[in-house]
């Protein structure tokens, strides 16, 4: 029986397996990655002490911290499949078929990119349609792109284009960019990259490879396409809360409601924190925090009981 089994090794989980061990839980953290959603980014410049760090030298060194701590146990490339509340504390089950039982559980499980949902995006799936463009970046090299999303998930893919591509397009729903104002100007002052607003992504067609998208303006109804041969999809995400279903209370969204005070859920003996939970802020800094917080509420819990 563990005290604690931590799901995830983004900034959320880490934290809570450094503050784990330093409370000497007894915990296991079992992750499919590590990382998790900016070790696509090129760099990652708000981390705070760091002025800026690129997406896979963060999952390094966030690795590195949580396996210089005693006492946790790590379990990589594995995933959790359901959380199922027993008498006295919890099952976590994963892929691999193994059962870990644990009087807690912290959830730091993060987002999945979302999917557009539209004609061609998975038939095109790695022949033109991309999610990961500090991935694939080079391979669209003297063509023309279009980025889908005018988030800060959008803005970065077309930054990371601008080395490459030959002509970017970003197609953007509604009529004003959400990304970070900051990383709004550095598209901007690229001078490569063409914002089409209010535009409605309704199909991505071609031969073999992707040859062009097409979209609705939804300012003026009108049918349009581009002739594009890749599409990057940066539409947002979706929290990855499946294995906790009916467990715990979620959201609209699927997003774990939890006590902003602690990381608490709806369940006594399950915490949750980071992109995966109804905080509206989705950033490393942010779900470290909701990682430490849940930590150190879960030793006193073991240690005295339901104390909210
Ligand atoms: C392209 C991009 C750039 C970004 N840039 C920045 C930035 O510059 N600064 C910033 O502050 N934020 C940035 N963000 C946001 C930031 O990445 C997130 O807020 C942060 O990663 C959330 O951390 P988390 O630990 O909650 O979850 P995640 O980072 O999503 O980590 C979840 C972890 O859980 C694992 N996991 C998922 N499901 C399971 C399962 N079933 N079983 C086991 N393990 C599982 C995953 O492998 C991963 O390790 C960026 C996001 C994106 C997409």
């Amino acid at each position: 029986m563990y005290d604690l089994v931590i799901i995830g090794g983004g900034p959320a989980s880490a934290a809570c397996a450094v503050y784990a061990a330093r409370k000497k839980l007894k915990a296991v953290l079992i992750t499919d990655e590590w990382g998790g959603q900016s070790t696509v980014s090129a760099g990652i410049e708000n981390w705070i002490g760091t002025k800026n760090i690129p997406g896979f030298e963060f999952a390094k060194t966030l690795e590195e911290h949580v396996r210089a701590q005693n006492g946790i146990e790590i379990i990589t490339g594995d995933k959790v499949l359901k959380v199922d509340g027993k008498n006295n504390g919890f099952t976590v089950s994963t892929e691999s078929g193994t059962d870990y039982e644990s009087k807690t559980v912290f959830v730091g499980s993060g987002a999945s990119r979302r999917k557009l949902g539209v004609l061609g995006e998975k038939e095109y799936d790695g022949k033109g349609v991309a999610y990961c463009s500090t991935c694939d970046a080079p391979v669209f090299k003297d063509k023309a792109v279009a980025v889908v999303g005018g988030g800060n998930a959008g803005l970065e893919a077309a930054m990371d284009l601008v080395p490459y591509a030959k002509t970017i397009k970003l197609l953007e729903y509604s009529d004003k960019l959400k990304g970070d104002p900051a990383t709004q100007d550095k598209v901007r002052e690229s001078g490569k990259v063409e914002i089409i607003f209010n535009a409605e992504t309704l199909e991505i067609a071609g031969d073999k490879f992707v040859r062009e998208l097409k979209y609705k303006d939804r300012a003026s109804g009108e049918g349009k396409k581009l002739d594009v041969e890749g599409v990057f999809i940066e539409i947002g995400s979706i929290p990855n809360s499946e294995m906790v279903k009916g467990l715990i209370e979620t959201d609209k969204y699927g997003e774990i409601i939890v006590d902003h005070k602690n990381s608490r859920t709806s369940r006594l003996g399950i915490w949750a924190g980071g992109d995966v939970t109804d905080d509206p802020f989705k950033q490393n800094n942010i779900s470290a925090g909701d990682g430490v917080k849940a930590a150190l509420d879960i030793y006193n819990y073991l240690i005295i009981g339901d104390k909210r």
